[in-house]
């Protein structure tokens, strides 16, 4: 190597410590620069530390002073079959990928076209439909963690290896699909892959341009269960070729081809033996599926329900589809040429360019300084302003009304309070977008603290102020929702219940993806402000999976839109459609929301009694290693569960430890899936109990505390551990049970996805003695435990932010604090929460602290009796039971009153 040859253009000294860090041999003067060979991500991050000291980029692609490759250690593959996940380095061609996984039974969600010449890193860093991504997803979907080495150096994980990404701060998983390089350098990625079946290619003749074949698509993608890999049109000579690829077990291909033959026959179609051939055209636009029959493109790949990727070979066609259709340039280099302003808003494009520039080398010591000399004290003046925001009905000082908005649903007592400055100055009840923006102006220039809040039930004092300022009530007036049937959307406003959204599209044939299952009450924005999992998760993921667009009110009062209103956001820069979740209120306030619906069909829940809750086991594994059934939703119940209501006086079915098992989709589909999981759970002792049961859980599934009814506080220890440690888990939960002397509520909880499960074992708890908050101790030694199996307690709010530290590694938590600085540099977003659990008394509940408090807990909680809160209870409120049957007693009768 030879950095005195004329034409490199870097400084001697730059070249000299690019050759102590990786190697003579590793390093290569070419034309304008050097390319550096890497074989770790150690050195990745070196050469990231030179680039920057001598302020010249690195990157793997494009024409920059240091051009990073990838030697043979950073291209490998390794696939995990247990996690259902492929570990591969950036360099690794996805064709390596692909062929890895598919020697294990199993197959990658979204494919790029070229595998063979893409890299791991540049899919990854791609916003780019592919082959799978109509049933699974685009790249980024299929990211379970990223490990990344920023601009100067810094490395990072975004997720986690064997285990979602749920309630665990802000959303990094998803924010670099887009990038294409822009942020950092991708070094390695985890991939979900899937159990693989057969795939068969189905082709269909239509006579006619895409106007002639849009009836055919139009059923299909109505069509609640085909979801075919491939999905794209070819319109030449007069005639549109449809091309399908069917994936799955034998028997559901072979249904997905006779229903499709039938939609086909009924919409102008002809099989076809055709057999696909790519075409690549060089001009691109994404337009809305509903416009297809208007484009005159000469090819159309269907990414999702709601969008069509159309390419031609005349720019003059792609600009005329463009005019017709709507939809806008498929952008490849969204950073370059000012394209990403041409895609989007200013707000938002100028969001996209700070962010990635934020990300890329995350420094936020100047504009941390820039609230330093805010009043941030309420007065008049202030009230006034949000007066003229919000108007005069809708801002309230009362005392009684501030008292009742000082907490959440968290069972403390009042004295727990007392730490934090939780009584709000105000509270403000919009019904517009606009309206919240004009609040968080008034705060971000003052300085005042706001708390945004939905219906209070998170538990974690997610939505209790911590340094008094407005609460934002969302839910009392921020409510409407519209479902638009032709598009399959819910426009919802963040206020809105998840009960209220739900009935609104089932009114309508449709179903919300997921939901939490508090869903009476809890509220869209606030279950996206905590990335939470739930009722419909296992089939549709979690509310940010189905999400096509959204309004989000930055601190500053800013309005971003994060998609496309009924399209999706593809080839369009950094993907923040996702990017907010898991914010915990603390980098944004959720406007109105647009969210993908589905056809719902029929749904049918099942369950099967066993003996003991870890014989399940079997029966859930295999579940998830079926390539076809698709449970919409996976729960559990034992027989604790069931004695107690009982005991409480509540009707239960007369079961053991029962699995629940929820179908959702066109019938005869459905019909299948079951027959397929009555054979496994036979095959494992599992009984299928009438099916009168199983409608009774699933009618129940939002209430599943009901044992409370004997009045008595009821708490579940809420964690995640990876699906494969299922069985193991339960185990677990019952040993902590005895080892925390427990008053044993039950073992609940719900399959996430393939990788990842819910567990809430709950328990009884004095709510009246102070001696009762003892009892938290197990939900610490339980989040201990799940951390033994790769797993972790879920959440933080106000009380558990010290557990972000815990939660991932110190450069990302790090990351994490700077990136609310950037996002918040007022820090008036709901402050002392997720990032920086702080008192009034300005002590931080930091991990080293809260760890030792909830050591001390555990501690003194073994050292206690044993409880028997329930039973204690139940004679107590025995006094309930005569009043309640003292009323039945009591005939009214029209006109007299009782009698
Ligand atoms: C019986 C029961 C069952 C539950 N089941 C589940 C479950 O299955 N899955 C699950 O994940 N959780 C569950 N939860 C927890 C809780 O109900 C959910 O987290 C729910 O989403 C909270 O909704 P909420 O409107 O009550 O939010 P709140 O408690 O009011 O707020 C929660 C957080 O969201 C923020 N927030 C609220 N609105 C907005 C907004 N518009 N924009 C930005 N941030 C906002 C708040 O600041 C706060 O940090 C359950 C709780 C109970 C009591």
């Amino acid at each position: 190597m030879d950095c005195n040859k004329k034409n490199c253009e870097l400084a001697p000294d730059t070249c000299e410590a690019l050759v102590a860090a990786v190697g003579a041999a590793n390093v290569k003067v070419t034309e304008g620069g050097v390319t550096v060979t890497v074989c770790s991500t150690e050195q990745v991050a070196a050469v990231a530390k030179i680039a920057k000291k001598a302020k010249v980029t690195a990157a793997v692609c494009g024409n920059t002073p240091i051009t990073v490759t990838f030697s043979e250690e950073m291209q490998k593959v390794e696939v995990v079959p247990e996690d259902y996940a492929v570990k591969a380095k950036a360099g690794a061609t996805f064709q390596a990928v692909i062929d890895a996984a598919a020697a294990q039974g199993l197959i990658l969600g979204a494919q790029p076209f070229h595998a063979a010449r893409t890299t791991v890193g540049e899919w990854m860093g791609s916003n780019t439909p592919g082959y799978g991504s109509y049933k699974y997803g685009t790249a980024r979907d299929a990211v379970l963690n990223l490990e990344v080495v920023l601009k100067d150096g810094t490395v990072i994980e975004t997720g986690y290896d064997d285990i979602g990404a749920y309630m665990s701060a802000y959303n990094l998983n998803q924010i670099f699909a887009g990038s294409e390089g822009a942020i950092g350098i991708i070094t390695s990625a985890t991939l979900k892959a899937y159990p693989a079946g057969v795939t068969k290619s189905f082709a269909y003749e239509i006579a006619g341009g895409l106007a002639e074949a849009d009836a055919a698509v139009q059923a299909l993608i109505r069509h609640p269960n085909l979801k075919p890999m491939r999905f794209t049109l070819q319109v030449a000579d007069g005639k549109t070729m449809l091309f399908l690829d069917y994936q799955g077990a034998q028997a559901f291909v072979d249904t997905d081809a006779a229903e499709t033959d039938a939609i086909l026959e009924a919409n102008g179609g002809k099989k076809s033996d055709a057999v696909y051939k790519p075409a690549c055209y060089k001009f691109k636009a994404v337009i809305p599926i509903a416009n297809l029959a208007k484009s005159n493109a000469k090819m159309a790949m269907i990414v999702d329900r709601y969008t069509a990727l159309v390419s031609s070979d005349s720019m003059d066609d792609i600009k005329a589809t463009i005019e017709t259709c709507g939809g806008r340039k498929a952008c490849g280099w969204a950073f370059a040429d000012g394209n990403i302003e041409k895609i989007h808003d200013e707000a938002t494009s100028k969001f996209m360019r700070d962010l990635t520039g934020f990300l890329a080398e995350p420094n936020v010591d100047d504009i941390a300084k820039s609230g330093d000399k805010l009043s941030r004290a309420y007065n008049d003046a202030i009230h006034e302003k949000l007066v003229e925001a919000v108007g005069k009905d809708n801002v309230n000082e009362s005392g009684p009304e501030r008292l009742l908005y000082c907490h959440d649903l968290a069972p403390l007592p009042k004295l727990a309070g007392i730490a934090f400055d939780n009584i709000p100055d105000v509270v403000v009840r919009p019904s517009t977008t606009a309206q919240i923006a004009a609040v968080m102006k008034v705060a971000y220039k003052h300085g005042i603290a706001v708390t945004p809040r939905g219906n209070s039930t998170w538990g974690l004092g997610g939505a209790q102020p911590a340094f008094r300022g407005i609460v934002c009530d969302c839910s009392s007036k921020f409510n409407k929702i519209v479902v638009d049937e032709k598009n399959m959307t819910v426009k919802v406003q963040s206020g809105a219940t998840w009960k209220a959204t739900l009935d609104a599209c089932m009114a309508k044939g449709f179903i919300v993806g997921s939901y939490p299952s508090s869903f009476p009450a809890a509220t869209i924005g606030a279950w996206l402000s905590t990335n939470g999992m739930g009722i419909g998760s296992f089939k549709y993921g979690s509310a940010k999976d189905n999400v096509l667009d959204m309004e989000v009110i930055l601190s500053n009062g800013e309005v971003l839109h994060t998609g496309y209103g009924d399209m999706g956001n593809y080839n369009s820069g950094l993907n923040l459609n996702q990017f907010f979740v898991g914010s915990e209120g603390t980098a944004c306030i959720f406007g109105t929301v647009t969210f993908r619906i589905h056809p719902m069909g029929v749904i049918h829940p099942l369950a099967y009694d066993f003996e003991n809750l870890a014989d399940a086991n079997p029966v859930i594994q295999a579940i998830i290693a079926d390539p076809s059934i698709r449970p919409l939703h996976i729960a559990w119940s034992d027989h604790y569960h069931f004695e107690h209501q009982k005991m409480a006086g509540l009707h239960a079915p007369d079961v053991r430890n029962l699995l629940l098992v929820t179908y959702q989709g066109q019938e005869n589909y459905v019909d299948m899936e079951i027959a397929v999981t009555d054979e496994l759970a036979a095959k494992f002792g599992g009984k299928r109990v009438d099916d009168s049961i199983a409608s009774h859980e699933w009618d129940e599934r939002c209430y599943e505390f009901r044992a409370r009814k004997v009045g008595i506080g009821e708490i579940p220890a809420e964690v995640i551990v990876p699906a494969k440690t299922w069985g193991k888990f339960v185990d677990e939960c019952y040993t902590g049970f005895g080892v925390m002397k427990m008053d044993i509520g039950g073992i609940i909880g719900v399959m996430v996805d393939n990788q990842t499960t819910l567990f809430m074992p709950y328990y009884f708890k004095d709510d009246e003695m102070m001696t009762g908050m003892l009892a938290f101790a197990f939900n610490m030694y339980l989040g201990d435990r799940a951390e033994v199996y790769g797993g972790r307690s879920t959440g933080y709010g106000i009380f558990f932010a010290g557990n972000l530290d815990a939660a991932h590694d110190a450069n990302t938590v790090a990351l994490m604090r700077e990136l609310k600085t950037f996002l918040d540099p007022h820090d008036v977003m709901n402050p002392g929460h997720l990032v920086c659990g702080m008192t009034k008394f300005g002590i931080g509940m930091s991990h080293g602290l809260s760890s030792f408090m909830f050591k001390m807990m555990q501690t003194i909680k073994k050292l206690m009796p044993p409880e028997h809160n329930f039973e204690n209870n139940i004679k107590r409120f025995k006094f309930n039971k005569y009043a309640e049957e003292k009323a039945e007693d009591r005939k009214h009768v029209l006109g007299r009153g009782y009698e």
